[in-house]
């Protein structure tokens, strides 16, 4: 019998940022997640509303509903390209998705900020924390490998090692094949966007040629974090970029989406993420099956 991809058997066509970075805090979490769905907590919409409220104050969304996969496509590209118009006039724009290849993988994520320092385009990530929590090393190993990612991802289209042409081979992208829905074209027709702007395919490579054009890509990144009750931003950490450091940690995370390794559980000098686990002693058994009260971890036989 033919052996199942991980990809197939994860139900995936393609490998979020946010799992690759996930992968570095708990590799099996991260898996069980992509089985059994993540739980939207009230953390995740306290932060998704930070974010929402941020990206407002730089740019006007796309506000027409999307019907299908291109409709969505369209919208993305449309956005993007405002978004990549505003880092060139005011130098800075938010929420801008990525997409590229990775050993043959599909990955797209969508990075949180963008902008111009030095001359150079910054790459920021920000994360909502409470203040007064410390940042341990397993959180800024996951923030930092986030960002890393995005900067690799944005400098392999800049400089066309991903470039529009695979984009439109991945996401079947070209002439004849945009695939609007009749609903979300007329939505477009009614704020004024007609006739050629209304293709996938064209704003593809528009999108594709405002990164081309971008100013270089600085190696100085930066983890922002925001302060989950205000909204403000309590700390900050810089992070250098290498492309050593970057290829060695998507070596190692990319063996497990190759099926070249089974996924790995947190080591036991790390067993405290357990107690903060949905999966401890249930999909996952590898560190015991009781939870003590409090939420801490109890070893079992
Ligand atoms: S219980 Fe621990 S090892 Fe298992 S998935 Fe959760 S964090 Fe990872």
């Amino acid at each position: 019998m033919a052996e199942v991809s991980v990809m197939s058997r994860l139900n995936k066509t393609s490998i979020r940022v946010t799992d690759i970075a996930n992968q570095f805090w708990c590799e099996r979490q991260m898996e069980l997640n992509c089985l059994h769905g993540t739980k939207f907590t009230k953390e995740m919409a306290k932060g998704r509303s930070i974010h929402a409220e941020l990206k407002d104050e730089v740019y006007v969304p796309l506000t027409v509903e999307t019907v299908t996969y291109k409709d969505y496509l369209y919208k993305a590209a449309y956005e993007n390209v405002m978004s990549l118009h505003s880092l060139k006039a005011d130098g800075m724009c938010r929420e801008v998705r990525v997409f590229g290849s990775i050993n043959g993988y599909k990955v797209s994520g969508q990075i949180d900020e963008m902008r111009i320092k030095d001359g150079k385009v910054q790459v920021v990530e920000r994360k909502t924390t409470q203040a007064g929590r410390q940042i341990t090393g397993s959180y800024s190993k996951t923030h930092a490998v986030q960002v890393m990612v995005y900067r690799k991802l944005m400098e392999d289209i800049r400089s066309k090692r991903y470039a529009y042409e695979n984009f439109a081979i991945n996401y079947g992208v070209g002439p004849g094949k945009d695939g609007l829905s009749e609903e979300f074209k007329r939505g477009l027709d009614a704020i004024g966007i007609h006739g050629i702007t209304q293709s996938t395919y064209e704003m593809y490579k528009k999108m594709f040629s405002e990164i081309y054009t971008m100013p270089e890509l600085s190696n100085d990144l930066e983890i922002a974090y925001v302060d989950r009750a205000s909204g403000k931003q309590i700390g900050s950490l810089d992070i250098p970029y290498t492309e050593e450091a970057v290829n060695k940690d998507l070596t190692w995370a990319m063996g497990f989406w190759l099926g070249k390794r089974e996924s790995q559980p947190v080591p036991e000098s790390e067993v405290r993420k357990c107690g903060f686990c949905k999966f401890f002693g249930k999909e996952c058994t590898v560190w015991g099956g009781q939870k003590t009260i409090g939420g801490g971890y109890a070893k079992g036989n």
